[in-house]
């Protein structure tokens, strides 16, 4: 087999070796989702926290609530008692007056302490809302991305099962000294050991090649390597 020939084969071997290349790249390149699970994780701690803040507070505003309606009974009692006619005692007529007067002082207090437990607990629902909102987007996304990386991962493994035994095929058929320098080069010049030019142009690394490289190219009598790459060189037919 002259070196043209064998060169040939090579090169169909690195088009079947490039396409296992890239896969391979791309399957390692997929999102685990990792991130964006942790994000979710993180998202879900603080809407909790929000969660259980909004509790306590409705919790406290039921309380506080209870509160002003014992207190408004406890006045109108103490109102319904001055004024059934009921005592005439003018020392107790007026205790019972100085009971309504802090009493209605005590209810005008809890109706503010009510008023801004409402505000508060009105606040910690719009965060509690927004913080809902933003877990079920990060999940969404999360998922999302795992879903499409399990698509693409067992799309580029049944492209690399078909590929590998199509690559083995024609690795029989190049010479072995020949395939071990292709290989050697390809590890340490991604994915790419040989490459086939019809220019003064090395195609792999675009960089032009000296007269001597190309006159040994053209003799096609020498194994020959791009001067500034190292890859193996072919002349197109
Ligand atoms: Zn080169």
């Amino acid at each position: 087999m002259t070196l043209a020939d064998e060169l040939a084969q090579l090169h169909e071997l690195q088009k079947v070796d490039y396409q296992i290349y890239q896969r391979e790249q791309a399957l390692k390149a997929l999102d685990s989702g990792d991130a964006l699970k942790q994000h979710a994780i993180d998202v879900m701690k603080r809407h909790d926290t929000a969660a259980a803040a909004l509790r306590k507070l409705e919790a406290e505003q039921r309380d506080a609530e209870l509160s002003l309606k014992t207190l408004e009974a406890k006045k109108v009692a103490v109102h319904q008692k001055l004024y059934s006619g009921r005592i005439t005692n003018p020392k107790e007529l007026g205790d019972l007056e100085k009971d309504e007067a802090m009493l209605a002082g005590q209810v005008g207090h809890q109706e503010e302490v009510l008023l801004d437990l409402m505000y508060r607990v009105e606040a910690a629902q719009t965060q509690e809302s927004a913080l809902a909102a933003e877990l079920d987007a990060a999940k969404r996304k999360w998922k999302g991305t795992v879903t499409h990386t399990q698509a693409e991962a067992a799309r580029l493994q049944k492209e690399l099962a078909a590929l590998r035994p199509e690559r083995e095929r024609l690795a029989a058929r190049v010479e072995k000294p020949l395939l071990r320098r292709y290989e050697e080069i390809r590890k340490m010049r991604s994915g790419i050991g040989m490459a086939v030019t019809g220019n003064e142009m090395c195609p792999a690394c675009h960089v032009k090649l000296t007269p001597h490289t190309l006159t040994r190219l053209h003799e096609g009598e020498d194994l020959t390597f791009c001067d500034n790459c190292g890859r193996i060189l072919a002349w197109e037919k």
